[in-house]
């Protein structure tokens, strides 16, 4: 992986141990992208400590022993405003729900995580996450052609099987359990909705039916044995 450092004027002290992975779309192309992340006169200035070009080039914005601009308003396992605590990953791509990540992206942005996780073993792999769904409803991206089964197989984040018995109980308190929100600024089908956008992307449409019910039993047995 071609590694370029181009620093960001955006970011800010670390004062918190990094425990979260955040995969984000540019919805920009790279040039654009990589001037937005460093333009320290718009009023909402954002940046990120990676920008992943759809050759495969990474380049470093923000060192991650400090803070990027990347997750705004956002909520993971009952801690809010992560950008304190993680490190953001921004692949360019105009939409994921429309664009295929290239082969050769895609293997770049698994030798990136691989070697972020390494740096960082607090970030356990259901703390690899899409900006989707640490800001349900408000964020979509990485967008729903995001390879996550295959970053899963390649030991990046969790991917769920299918045939688990389905959770029984309150869907949203079962959602919380594995980290989402709570339904407090969305609603409990909107977070439905992310977690589909992210573990079964064939069909969005917020209600906790059987296959939704199964594949969150399976992730939660999945992460049981985690603190
Ligand atoms: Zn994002």
């Amino acid at each position: 992986m071609k590694l370029i450092e181009l620093p960001s004027p955006n970011h800010a002290a670390r004062a918190a141990t990094v425990d979260v992975l955040v995969l984000h779309f540019t919805e920009l192309p790279l040039d654009e992208s990589l001037n937005v992340l460093r333009d320290d006169q718009r009023p909402h200035r954002v940046s990120s400590h990676y920008v992943l070009a759809e050759d495969g080039t990474a380049y470093r914005l923000v060192s991650e022993d400090r803070v990027a601009w990347h997750a705004g308003r956002s909520h993971w396992r009952g801690r809010e405003a992560l950008n304190a605590t993680s490190i953001g990953i921004e692949i360019v791509n105009l939409h994921g729900d429309r664009h295929d990540y290239p082969e050769v992206q895609v293997a770049a942005l698994i030798a990136l995580c691989r070697d972020i996780i390494g740096r960082h073993p607090a970030i356990v792999p259901r703390n690899i996450v899409g900006h989707s769904d640490i800001a349900p409803k408000r964020k979509v991206d990485p967008g729903l052609r995001f390879p996550w089964a295959t970053l899963a197989i390649e030991g990046v984040g969790l991917w769920p099987h299918a045939g688990a018995t389905p959770i029984e109980g309150d869907i949203q308190t079962a959602l919380q359990r594995f980290g989402y929100p709570p339904a407090v600024e969305v609603t409990t089908a909107d977070i439905i909705a992310s977690f589909q956008r992210r573990f079964r992307p064939g069909r969005v449409d917020g209600i906790a039916d059987h296959e939704t019910c199964a594949l969150l039993a399976d992730l939660l047995d999945q992460v049981r044995h985690e603190a």
